[in-house]
């Protein structure tokens, strides 16, 4: 699979940190890391390294992972800037 620009999958604050999606991650890609120092143990998908294979989301238990494309997320210019917005709130917990 080609790698796109970004990876579109990311994860919503409501992941209870079962960690069943870094263990799908391909190994190579590994996208999915836990956030550090989350006390909810929380994880979070680099969009740098994902390659959208889309694996982890049947895995997801409380089904927190999503496809930004899919949600519309990408329409208009909030697409990305609601990833990272994401992935800031994430990474500051
Ligand atoms: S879509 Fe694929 S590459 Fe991206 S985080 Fe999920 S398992 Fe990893
Ligand atoms: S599978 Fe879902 S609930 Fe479990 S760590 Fe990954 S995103 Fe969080």
């Amino acid at each position: 699979m080609a790698k796109a620009d970004k990876g579109y999958f990311y994860i919503d604050q409501t992941c209870i940190g079962c960690g069943a999606c870094e263990h799908a991650c391909p190994g190579k890609v590994d996208a999915i890391a836990r956030v550090e120092d989350d006390f909810l143990g929380r994880f979070v998908v680099d969009e740098q390294d994902c390659i959208n294979c889309g694996v982890c989301i049947p895995l997801c238990p409380v089904l927190c992972i999503h496809d930004a494309r899919a949600d519309g997320l990408l329409e208009g210019s909030g697409g990305y800037r609601a990833i990272a917005e994401l992935q800031a709130w994430a990474a500051a917990r």
